[in-house]
Formats: C-alpha cells, sequence, structure tokens
C-alpha cells in the first residue's frame, strides 16, 4: 500500500513525503481508508506504531475540503491525557498540515494561561487539549467547541487510569453530536469499550497488533537483583555497556528523582520527569535527552507516556510497573518503526508477581539473567536482612547507605562488584 492510494490531499502527501515515509504503517492502512470514508473508529495501537499519523492525516484531509470561515472555529478537537503527548501531537499536526492553510492550537495546564487565550482568540481549526485546561477555558467562555465535527480521545486507557472519565465525560457534552469520533487506545478494556459504545456510532474496530502484544522487534532482558543493589547496579550497567541513551522507568516519582541524582552523582547525565515537576522542567528536560545533552531520562509511567522519542535502543525498567499493560506501554518507547530494541528489567524478589502478571499478558515466560557481583539471594536471607535493617533503622524500610550486594555483605560475603556480560 502506498499513501498516494489513499486518496490524501496532496499537500499532505508533500509533508509526509518530507518526512521520509515511505508507506502507511499497519495501523494508518487500517485506520485512514474508514476515517476518510467518514466512519467512527475505534483502534487498539500501542505508541510507535504511528497512531499520530493515523488520525491527523485523514482529519486534515477531511478539514481541508472546506474552506475554513473568516471567523475560525474549532472543528477538531483531540483530547490527551498529558501535557507532554499534547506538546507532541501538536508538533505532528502542524508538520503534517504544513502546506495546508489550517490553524493549530494546544492548550494544556501547569503554565500561564494567557498566550494559550491570546493563541484562540486568533481562532483556530484544530486544538489539542488536556482535559482540565480545556473545561478551565471553556468555564471562562474563551472558547466554543459548538462546531467541532471531528473528536479524538487519544489515549483513552490512559485518561480512564488518570481519573479523566468525568472531564471527558463534560467535554463530550459540549461537542455536536453530529460528528465523527476516533477512538484510540492501547488496550481494549471492558472500560474503553463501555467508553465505546457511549460516545461512538458503529464503530469500526482497527487493531495494528493483536491485544496487548509488545512489539517483536523487542527484546526483554530481566536481571533478578536485589532491592537495595538496583541503584549500583544500573549505575554499572550504563557505565560498562557505554549506552548512550537510555530511558529508565520508575513506579513513583520519589523514585525517579532518587535514580537522577544517583546517576548525576557518578558522573552520568540525567535528568527525571514526573507529574511534580514543573512544565519547564519537563519541557527541558525532554529536550535535553532529544538533542543528546542528557544521557538518562528517568521517568514515571504517566510522564512518559507516548513521548515521541525516535529509534531509542534501550529502555530499563528500574522497576516493574503494577499494572502489566503499563510494561507494553513502557517497551513501546523501544524497538520503535522496525528498529531493534533492548527492555532490561530489575527484578527484585518482591516484583515476583508483577513479572508473572507481566508474562500473563504478554504470553510468553521471560528469561531471567543474573549478573555477576549483583546477584540476588534468597527470599529467606532478604527477609531476614530486611527485618535486620528495620529493627537497625526504625520503622524505615529502607537502609540509610545502598552498597552493592548489601545483603551479601551484611552475610559476611564479599561482594562482587565487578560487572560481566
Ligand atoms: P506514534 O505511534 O504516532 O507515536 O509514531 C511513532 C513514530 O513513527 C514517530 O516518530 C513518527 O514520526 C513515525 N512514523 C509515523 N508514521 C510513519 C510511517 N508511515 N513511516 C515511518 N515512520 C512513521
Amino acid at each position: 500500500m502506498t499513501f498516494d492510494s489513499l486518496g490524501l490531499n496532496p499537500a499532505i502527501l508533500k509533508a509526509i513525503s518530507a518526512k521520509g515515509y515511505n508507506e502507511p504503517s499497519p495501523i494508518q492502512g487500517k485506520a485512514i481508508p474508514e476515517i476518510l470514508g467518514g466512519k467512527d473508529v475505534l483502534a487498539s495501537a500501542q505508541t510507535g506504531t504511528g497512531k499520530t499519523a493515523g488520525f491527523t492525516l485523514p482529519m486534515l484531509h477531511i478539514l481541508a475540503k472546506h474552506q475554513p470561515e473568516r471567523r475560525r472555529k474549532i472543528r477538531a478537537l483531540i483530547l490527551t491525557p498529558t501535557r507532554e503527548l499534547a506538546a507532541q501531537i501538536y508538533e505532528n499536526v502542524k508538520e503534517y498540515g504544513k502546506f495546508l492553510t489550517i490553524e493549530t492550537a494546544v492548550i494544556f495546564g501547569g503554565v500561564n494561561q494567557n498566550p494559550q487565550v491570546r493563541r484562540l482568540r486568533q481562532g483556530v481549526d484544530i486544538l489539542i487539549a488536556t482535559p482540565g485546561r480545556l473545561l478551565d477555558l471553556k468555564a471562562q467562555n474563551v472558547l466554543s467547541l459548538n462546531s467541532v465535527e471531528f473528536f479524538v480521545l487519544d489515549e483513552a486507557d490512559r485518561m480512564l487510569d488518570m481519573g479523566f472519565i468525568h472531564d471527558i465525560k463534560r467535554v463530550v457534552k459540549f461537542i455536536p453530536k453530529d460528528r465523527q469520533t476516533l477512538l484510540f487506545s492501547a488496550t481494549f478494556s471492558k472500560e474503553i469499550r463501555a467508553l465505546a459504545k457511549a460516545f461512538l456510532v458503529q464503530p469500526i474496530q482497527v487493531e495494528a497488533a493483536p491485544e496487548n502484544t509488545a512489539a517483536e522487534t523487542v527484546t526483554h532482558i530481566i536481571h533478578p537483583v536485589n532491592r537495595t543493589d538496583k541503584a549500583k547496579l544500573i549505575v554499572t550497567l550504563i557505565k560498562e555497556e557505554n549506552w548512550e541513551q537510555v530511558l529508565v522507568f520508575t513506579r513513583t516519582k520519589h523514585k525517579a528523582n532518587r535514580i537522577a541524582d544517583k546517576l548525576k552523582k557518578s558522573g552520568i547525565a540525567a535528568a527525571a520527569i514526573h507529574g511534580d515537576k514543573s512544565q519547564g522542567a519537563r519541557t527541558k528536560a525532554l529536550a535535553g535527552f532529544k538533542n543528546g545533552a542528557i544521557r538518562i531520562l528517568v521517568a514515571t509511567d504517566i510522564a512518559a507516556r507516548g513521548l515521541d522519542i525516535p529509534l531509542l535502543p534501550i529502555v530499563i525498567n528500574f522497576e516493574l510497573p503494577n499494572i502489566p499493560e503499563d510494561y507494553v506501554h513502557r517497551i513501546g518507547r523501544t524497538g520503535r518503526a522496525g528498529a531493534s530494541g533492548k527492555a532490561i528489567s530489575l527484578v527484585s524478589h518482591d516484583e515476583e508477581e508483577y513479572l508473572k502478571s507481566i508474562e500473563k499478558v504478554l504470553g510468553v515466560k521471560l528469561t531471567r539473567k543474573s549478573i555477576r557481583g549483583f546477584e540476588q539471594s534468597t527470599l529467606e536471607e532478604v527477609q531476614k536482612i530486611e527485618a535486620a535493617l528495620q529493627e537497625k533503622h526504625g520503622n524505615s524500610r529502607r537502609p540509610k547507605r545502598s552498597k552493592g550486594n548489601n545483603y551479601k555483605k551484611q552475610f559476611g560475603r564479599k561482594g562482587k562488584t565487578s560487572f560481566k556480560k
């Protein structure tokens, strides 16, 4: 299949060829004809499959069919869970539409609303928004959604996880019923199907890959390790393997900060990205990572969701996610667009259950590979030492200092710290 054969507007084809895309990705090949045919679409596509162009290209084609009125009205609304994703979609829409006379704006919270208000007052055709800021500005009468004819709910599963369901429902009430609706989600849960039933009319269902299947180009590597040795192991791995750029995932914001600090102290350029960071700090960290100034980006699941970081060879799960589908999202950051990637997970005893759930979702048993000098202690040893540490440090579950092979040291065994492949 070629982009030409999809019958897209020549100005859009020109932009696609400027991007260097040769052919539509599978999700694009399936979704674009349906969207162009005016259908509502329920699409299951993980990040990295080209889903953004999958909805943006036909949306631009449809909008370009009619000249905008002298006073532009919002005709397309793209709702997305995170600020970063909103900014990224905005960049994509601008690029794909650069040879069209279409005005696009993006609004999200965490930054001063005034520039966004000014931009909206100039008139826009396409608005990309996170739910909170959209409702805020709607309540202030800064924008009207009465003319929306094209509505996209991107990363709908994540929106539900983040508790946006009521906001989404409120937004939908402001949009005309006579519209085309697209819902993109990495997974099709019961809740997503219910959402689709409520907002979409006889949707066509398209899937880029079988449900919950990770990209085939990704190699999964599991390193069993003691929890207290993880920080030392990650520094060792990054240094010994000389990886250029790595995205590291943690479960919590606190841990993301700690790991970024630890890496920086070890002389590795690192930054943390999570919901407690200011918008400026997040944008700066992401830009630094994209231009190579930052080597290691440590992120929580929500912050990293949907970030477009091309050709990322390595993703490290410092901690496994407690929601197995998040593992699939995380490793969607590597092995993109046919390139091969590695997903490395540092797994401690307390994460065994998470690992089992992930294996169940992936439908494969992942190979465990210990690293010399960082071998995992037995569960009994871990429990014994945890109890001893707890006694020593009161209620804090964490030892004050975390050195390689802590558990073994406690048991009088010499910890080997050299890393061998
Ligand atoms: P997405 O899944 O939308 O985040 O897109 C993932 C990456 O694939 C982005 O860097 C896009 O620029 C790129 N991409 C999208 N469509 C194509 C295509 N047809 N051919 C090659 N790369 C593409």
